[in-house]
């Protein structure tokens, strides 16, 4: 499962990681989903992202332009983003 809630400085934190290497993508500028089915893959961009098919029956997106149209999708823009990201900062010490 490629999104899992770890604990960090005692807060449980949501970070997603490589469906190839296992590691965590901590930068979504270096991450991308592909999306054979329904279920995505998320994978590092280069090495990890070079070992899966390249073709129309398996399309990707960069992982910043999915974690925008996921938000999209669940209405997480405008002011309900900004506030959400208000409560989060605070709850959170982002
Ligand atoms: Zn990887």
């Amino acid at each position: 499962m490629p999104i899992k809630f770890v604990t960090d400085d005692g807060l449980y934190c949501p970070r997603i990681y490589c469906d190839v290497c296992g590691l965590e993508i901590d930068d979504c500028q270096k991450g991308n989903v592909c999306h054979p089915g329904t279920d995505p893959v998320f994978v590092h961009k280069g090495d990890c992202d070079r070992s899966q098919p390249r073709d129309k029956q398996y399309p990707w997106v960069e992982l910043r332009h999915f974690m925008v149209y996921l938000g999209n999708n669940v209405g997480f823009k405008g002011k309900v983003a900004r506030q959400a990201w208000e409560d989060a900062r605070d709850m959170a010490g982002l």
